[in-house]
């Protein structure tokens, strides 16, 4: 779709990126770190004081204890902590459960490894979890259950209940869970994000995957983090040393003094529940319908009301005719499946919000 999107100069809300720069004191701060010798391999695990600052967030945030020497590890954003974790755990004829619609890095991760995905999906409009349909999909083979709270693309969010009968499900079982909180600060309506770190038995048994690329508007940087208890960041780090060794030095260096800046990642749930307030409010008299994002910088948008076209075709058409390009939501399933629903990147400046809800306003 980005190629689609420049081919037809259209306005580009399908691949979830901000089209504006991160604050200007942390690119400085990163030219500081280059002129301060930060320039040659990082440690294998990460820089140190960005593990400090890290171990200090989950303290401060979750009252959850991770050892920044043991428990955390900087990544390659976090698209590699999540196929480390795969890597360390999945071997072939595993089962891994995946919540779909789903991000696209899962499944592969899992069938390199010789894994099956099971998927469990999720309906719309409100694409909540059914318990028993995941108890039901647990068996023997079961290695893994991946969740991703807020999710991407549906922008729904775990509440404590969920959270919790995920960990009755796992209790007195192996089941590695890996826990994919990249959007974790882009919660909306006061609500506040449950990290699978606030519940003991869960976190003992899960990684958390996370993303400085959303937190601080720089997914061009790829830099982003794992934490688990230490025997499983043990065999993390047995995968992680031989694929990327460490991830580049002055970035690292400049993330720790910015996250040890107070309160940069608690203006997040703010800044984006205006841009998507504003684009909602712009839209709410075109013909798509729509409920709310709670979480994540994506709203999906039902067209039913509009067209019965398939959503590939329309989402081309669209690119093509009106010069907006979006994301089917079809493609987040891997299989056959229309459900009428297109999903929007709100991470974009107010002019653009609004260039796009013009068009929108006229289909
Ligand atoms: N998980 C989800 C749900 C995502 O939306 C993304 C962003 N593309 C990632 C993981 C990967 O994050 P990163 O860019 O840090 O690798
Ligand atoms: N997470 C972003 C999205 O869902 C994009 C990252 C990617 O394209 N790999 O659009």
């Amino acid at each position: 779709m980005n190629h689609l999107a420049k081919k037809y100069d259209a306005i580009n809300l399908s691949q979830g990126f901000p089209d504006f720069d991160p604050d200007s004191r942390l690119i400085d701060l990163v030219t500081k770190a280059m002129h301060s010798g930060y320039n040659q391999y990082a440690p294998m695990a990460g820089n140190m004081e960005l593990r400090e600052a890290i171990a200090k967030k989950y303290d401060v945030l979750y009252q959850s204890s991770y050892h920044p020497e043991t428990d955390i590890t900087i990544t390659a954003g976090a698209t590699q902590a999540i196929f480390c974790a795969i890597s360390a755990f999945v071997k072939s004829g595993d089962e891994v459960i995946i919540f779909r619609p789903a991000y696209d890095c899962y499944e592969p991760a899992i069938a390199l490894n010789g894994g099956k995905t099971i998927s469990v999906t999720l309906d719309g409009p409100d694409y909540q979890v059914n318990w028993n349909t995941v108890k039901e999909a647990i068996n023997d083979h079961t290695k893994m259950i991946i969740i991703n709270t807020p999710q991407n693309p549906i922008g729904t969010i775990f509440s404590e209940k969920d959270l919790l009968q995920l960990q009755a499900l796992t209790k007195d079982t192996n089941i590695i869970v890996l826990s994919d909180e990249v959007y974790e600060h882009i919660v909306f309506d006061g609500e506040t994000h449950k990290s699978v770190c606030l519940f003991p038995d869960l976190k003992a048994r899960s990684f958390v995957a996370a993303s400085f690329g959303k937190t601080f508007h720089n997914t061009g940087w790829k830099v982003g983090y794992c934490c688990a208890p230490k025997a499983l960041m043990d065999e993390f780090r047995k995968v992680h040393q031989f694929n990327v060794f460490c991830i580049n030095h002055p970035t690292q260096k400049a993330l720790a003094d910015y996250l040890n800046e107070p309160d940069h990642y608690l203006e997040l749930p703010g800044f984006y529940q205006k841009k998507r307030d504003l684009f909602l409010d712009l839209i709410k008299t075109s013909r798509f319908r729509f409920t709310p994002s709670k979480g994540t910088y994506f709203q999906l948008l039902d067209y039913s009301a509009i067209t019965d076209e398939g959503d590939v075709d329309l989402a081309k058409r669209l690119v093509k005719e009106k010069q907006l390009a979006s994301i089917p939501l079809s493609v987040f399933y891997n299989k056959e499946i229309n459900n009428n629903v297109l999903r929007f990147c709100f991470a974009k400046t107010d002019d653009t919000l609004k260039r796009a809800a013009d068009i929108i306003n006229t289909i």
